[in-house]
């Protein structure tokens, strides 16, 4: 194994990996098999009683993806990642590992639509109730702990409101009560934040956006103790099976590669949009993080190097109007997913969060008006020129 580097950006090119163990190969190779063989009948044994390092079957594990795993958890700075076939793959394995029936969890108010969805079965299936808070002050949470929370989950900056959560504070509360706290770090990604650094115990990625960065695979991972996720891929991914394949892990490699370079042009360019769309007479509201409007600005400069490359925002209209905004569109791509290097746009009340009850995205401050647009890596100016003459026709 490769010795740890220091910078993020020498990380995502080195770790996890040293070509001088694989015949000079420069890139990472693509293990594509199912099963490895064993010299002899013993060998075998000693494998599965785990008395020998080695692989057996690729759902147990597989060389690229463990090359993925490695410089996942260099990146975010725990003991060791577990990819799994995609974002849900990884949130509901994290959720099924920590939890019982009769359990309650939690969690931010304002999740991913499929995790909220996954919440509400669970809840039918398993008597795993959930509750909701903005988490703004220690009490809010205190108040929601009961003896049988088995976690704290959190998204942070929450989809699509763009409203963040200090989790040092939630990690300091937890760890008073002996709670684990997971957080979903996908919008962010670990060249922005660093939840393990801040005291929390499990990072999950939505490895499709940012991670990926090219739109080509479906992908996620986890990061955190040794022990704990040592023990989720021997019993919760062995059987449940949902593991990464090892084209995508590779596909996956290459795309970190280029991790800080595309986030800073995603920042680069959402904060110039930010400014423009605060100007547009038809926009209404503008959430990004990174600027200093934004009500948990101060969040921002304590726990994300920079606001990342999402924006939602609010036009003056209804829903109809909102939906003739993105039709409006010349290049800029009507799609859902985020974090590729074409500029999408999608429609929260209709699309992500369409599973989401009324009652609910209302709370969660998810208008039919609102609007979330995941910035590409084009030139500023052309998104802005193709923005502008959408919501010029509006007016
Ligand atoms: C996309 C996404 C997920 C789910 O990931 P998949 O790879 O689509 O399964 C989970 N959380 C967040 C914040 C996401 O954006």
């Amino acid at each position: 194994m490769t010795k740890r580097q220091n910078n993020l950006e020498t990380s995502v090119i080195h770790d996890g990996y040293d070509s001088a163990d694989l015949l000079g190969s420069l890139a990472p190779p693509l293990f594509q098999t199912s099963t490895f063989t064993f010299e002899t009948a013993e060998q075998g044994e000693r494998r599965f009683a785990g008395e020998e390092d080695g692989y057996m079957y690729s759902r147990l594990g597989n060389p690229t993806v463990t090359v993925l795993e490695e410089k996942m958890a260099a990146l975010e700075k725990g003991e060791r990642g577990l990819a799994f076939a995609s974002g849900m793959a990884a949130v509901s394995a994290i959720l099924v590992a920590l939890t019982k029936a009769n359990d309650h969890i939690l969690c931010s108010s304002g999740l991913y639509g499929c995790t909220f969805g996954l919440l509400s079965m669970m809840n039918e299936k398993y008597n795993i109730s959930s509750d909701f808070s903005t988490m703004e002050t220690r009490d809010d949470l205190r108040a929601l702990i009961r003896p049988e929370t088995a976690c704290i989950y959190v998204e942070t900056p929450i989809n699509p409101t763009m409203k963040l959560i200090d989790l040092e504070m939630v990690a300091e509360v937890a760890c008073e009560k002996g709670i684990p706290v997971v957080v979903d770090n996908t919008f962010a990604s670990p060249y922005l934040q660093r939840p393990l650094e801040l005291g929390c115990d499990v990072v999950l990625h939505s490895a499709t956006k940012y991670i990926g960065g090219h739109g080509d695979v479906i992908a996620g991972v986890a990061v955190g103790r040794k022990d704990f996720l040592d023990q989720v891929q021997m019993t919760v991914q062995k059987d449940m099976g949902g593991v990464m394949s090892p084209f995508d892990a590779w596909l996956l490699i290459r795309g970190l590669k280029t991790l800080p370079i595309r986030v800073d042009r995603h920042c680069d360019n959402a904060e110039k949009i930010d400014g423009k769309l605060r100007n547009h007479p038809s926009v209404s509201r503008v959430l990004y993080p990174d600027d200093a409007q934004h009500p948990d600005y101060h969040i921002r400069e304590k726990q994300m190097k920079r606001g990342g490359g999402l924006i939602s925002f609010e036009i003056k209209g209804t829903k109809k109007e909102a939906q003739q905004l993105l039709n409006n569109l010349n290049f800029i791509k009507i799609a859902v997913s985020l974090g590729d290097a074409e500029t999408l746009i999608q429609h929260p009340a209709t699309m992500t969060h369409a599973v989401v009850p009324a009652a609910s995205r209302a709370e969660m401050g998810i208008t039919d008006q609102l609007i979330r647009l995941s910035v590409g890596l084009e030139a500023w100016e052309d998104i802005w020129e193709d923005l502008e003459q959408a919501l010029d026709q509006l007016k």
